[in-house]
């Protein structure tokens, strides 16, 4: 089967790659990894034709000897760490029965590191996640939230896509759930280092489901101020 936690379009930067979606497609299997050789040949593509990239911006990149190799530095860079969930299938989480717990589970601060679809600069901030377990619900292992994470922050997104992808899966995942909210506070270098130029703005999402999108919810009261007291005169 193919996997429907991945909420989003196939070849879109947030998305999986095209390459591994077509081998998806020819096995109909959501567990289908790239090979090696995939690997490979999707790094040498890219990076001739970030050689070409640096030529458009007359670079003289081959006769530099700390820029010779960078085509194959960034590509590398971009399938094994930047956009490594684009080239990997989601990861295997197991949920478990609750056994009569129905009350709220958080993890709060979990690192993020991604990058924005639009300008290809870096997003560093963290995640916080919340779910109600519903009776008959189901729970997963605390680090599989990190994994989710890591899963989709490690593509180009931005940032409300990140929050929203994030929310979906979890969703799906803690079946019968009462409700899901993801917030996201991160800060952006496309607007640190280009365009405005502005140092310390940081960005706030949220995403929330079930019994957190009422406002006088005490699930989603209690959410907010887990965060506040983590994050007491602290900066993202
Ligand atoms: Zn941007």
């Amino acid at each position: 089967m193919i996997d429907n936690k991945e909420t989003v379009k196939p070849g879109f930067a947030n998305g999986i790659s095209l390459q591994l979606h077509k081998s998806q497609q020819q096995h109909n299997m959501s567990d289908v990894k790239l090979t090696d050789t995939q690997k490979y040949e999707i790094i040498e593509n890219a990076a001739e034709k970030f050689g070409e990239f640096l030529n458009a911006l007359g670079c003289d990149w081959k006769n530099d000897p700390n820029s010779a190799d960078t085509p194959r530095r960034v590509a590398k860079a971009y399938v094994n760490d930047l956009w490594k969930g684009r080239y990997e299938t989601f990861p295997e989480i197991t949920s478990f029965p609750s056994d009569g717990y129905d009350g709220i589970v958080i993890e709060r601060n979990i690192p993020i590191t991604s990058m924005c679809s639009h300008h290809h600069q870096t997003i560093r901030g963290v995640v916080h996640i919340g779910y109600v377990v519903g009776e008959e619900g189901r729970v997963i292992g605390l680090s599989k939230l990190n994994r989710i994470v890591e899963h989709f922050s490690r593509r180009g997104a931005i940032q409300e896509q990140l929050t929203a992808a994030i929310h979906n899966s979890v969703n799906k995942i803690c079946e019968h759930n009462r409700g899901v909210i993801v917030t996201i506070a991160a800060t952006h270098n496309c607007v640190s280092c280009r365009g405005i130029k502005h140092q310390g703005a940081s960005m706030i999402t949220t995403k929330a489901s079930g019994v957190f999108r009422e406002n006088d919810n005490l699930s989603r009261k209690e959410f907010f101020d887990s965060i506040k007291i983590n994050n007491g005169g602290h900066q993202v």
